[in-house]
This record gives C-alpha cells, structure tokens and sequence, in this order.
C-alpha cells in the first residue's frame, strides 16, 4: 500500500492517505503529551508498542461484531485503516473512579463504580476538550440521538469484553477513552469504533499491587513508561515473554530467583 501525503497530525498520530481513496494510514509517533498540551515529550518506543495493543485489541472487538476502522497493521508503525469521518466527542468510559472525575466532584480515588459510567467531552483541543451533557450533542448537532443510542451499546459491549480480556491477565480496567466516526457500508450510514485503544487511552493497574501500568507513568512522572506497556504487551501475548528484556522483568526475575533460594 503506497503512502500518499500528510492528512493530519494529531499530538501521538499521523494519519496518511493512501492509493485507496476509501483507507487512510495511521502511523503511531512517539510522541506523549498531557493536560491538554502543557506537558510534552518524546518516549521511544511508545508509537510501536501502541500500534501492536490497539491492532490487538481491535481485532479481537472484531471478532465479536464490533465493527472498526482496523483493516490490517502494515508495520511497526502504521496501520491501514478506513477513511471515517470522526464525531467530535471523546467518550469516556469509567468503572472505577480516578484522575478527573475525583478532582471534579470529590469522590474517593479507588471507589468502584455500581455501573460503567459514560462520560461526553468535546474534542476540542483550544476550549481544552470540555465535559459536556448528552442533550449538547442533539443541541448542536455533534451526532444524532440514533447514533449515540447505537453507541452506548458498543461502549458497554466492548467495556465488557476489554474487562474480562484485561482480568483474564491480572489487570483492572479502570477506566478509558473511545471515538467514533461515520462510515457508508454498502450504501448505508454506519458508525463504527475508530482512533486507538491502547495504555495512552486507557488506565490499567495491576490487579494485585495496582501498580499504574499506562499513561498516568507520564503524567504523574512515574517513570518507566516503556516496560509497563511492554510489561501489557507481554501478558496480552502480544510479544514473547522473552523478547525486550526491560528493567521490570529483570528486577522481576532476580526477585522470583531470590524466593527461590
Ligand atoms: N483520556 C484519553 N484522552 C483524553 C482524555 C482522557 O485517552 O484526551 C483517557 C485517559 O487516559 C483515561 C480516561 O480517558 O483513561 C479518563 O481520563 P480523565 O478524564 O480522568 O483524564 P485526566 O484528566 O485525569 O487526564
């Protein structure tokens, strides 16, 4: 597939066209940025890594009828995806309470949530992505009531599927961030689930020592980045056990050497 000009940069991908005017390419930077911006940098190895999960991830969604963008990963880097006209909303799924919604109305850190919780921000970059309620969407016409009806069964769908996929590998699913975009299929107006589902998007901890294991590493000036992400891409199978030896496993292995003595 022939890589055609820059369409767009976002702040952790570019999206490229291709020789096919309906599919686009998608190559994954390094680049990481948080709170809208402020705080920028450049975590090598990170554009890779997230390229492998979200192919993971939305493949398997695949599989259980959630339609996607993904058409195939191309390389290290970059995807092929279908050409979608993106809703400007950034929707936030929730089953434990953290980051912005402790600080915005005082509830513990930690507390579990009785239902997934549904969260709508705009996407806009300069008003700093806004919360807003579901009736400004049918107010200013951001998506149809149809189209958010057909997406909240997707979110609670693949909050389902991810809860059970991350369990099933000792990591709690606390909380992440979808998009959506318009497609035709087969003459008819779809949507469907596109952007990428990765530790840039997600918060995903331990489930025994809730060590953070995503992006909140950047924000909070954690620290080793690269091996958590390495760390969800080995348990999810993606890579092998043995492959990128980081600090983590080492310090992992000479413990479990140690219990051995
Ligand atoms: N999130 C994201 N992109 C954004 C905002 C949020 O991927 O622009 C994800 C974030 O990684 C987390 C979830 O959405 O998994 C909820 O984010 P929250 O609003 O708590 O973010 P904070 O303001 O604490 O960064």
């Amino acid at each position: 597939m022939k890589k055609g000009k820059k369409l767009y940069e976002g702040k952790a991908k570019i999206i490229y066209a291709s020789s096919d005017k309906n599919l686009v390419i998608q190559y994954f930077k390094d680049d990481a940025t948080a709170f809208n911006n402020q705080k920028k940098s450049t975590i090598e190895g990170k554009g890779v890594l997230n390229n492998r999960i979200s192919e993971y991830i939305l493949s398997n969604l695949s599989q259980i009828g959630i339609k996607n963008h993904l058409v195939k990963r191309l390389n290290m880097r970059e995807q092929l995806i279908k050409l979608v006209e993106i809703i400007p909303i950034e929707f936030v799924v929730r089953n434990v309470a953290t980051g912005s919604l402790t600080k915005r109305l005082g509830i513990e850190d930690g507390t579990i949530l009785k239902e997934p919780l549904i969260e709508y921000c705009l996407k806009d970059d300069d008003l700093g992505d806004p919360l807003i309620a579901e009736d400004h969407i049918y107010a200013f016409d951001w998506a149809s009531k149809k189209e958010i009806e057909k997406v909240k069964k997707m979110i609670l769908r693949i909050n389902d599927f991810m809860i059970g996929m991350f369990r099933g590998v000792g990591i709690k699913l606390i909380d992440f961030k979808l998009e959506f975009g318009r497609i035709k299929i087969n003459g008819k107006n779809e949507v469907i689930l596109a952007d990428e589902i990765s530790p840039d998007t997600c918060r995903l901890w331990d489930s025994v020592t809730e060590k953070k294991l995503d992006k909140d590493r950047f924000r909070k000036d954690l620290g080793d980045l690269i091996p958590a992400y390495t760390e969800v891409a080995k348990r999810l199978g993606i890579l092998h056990e043995q492959s990128n030896v980081t600090a983590v496993n080492v310090t992992k292995l000479s413990s479990i050497k140690k219990k051995n003595k």
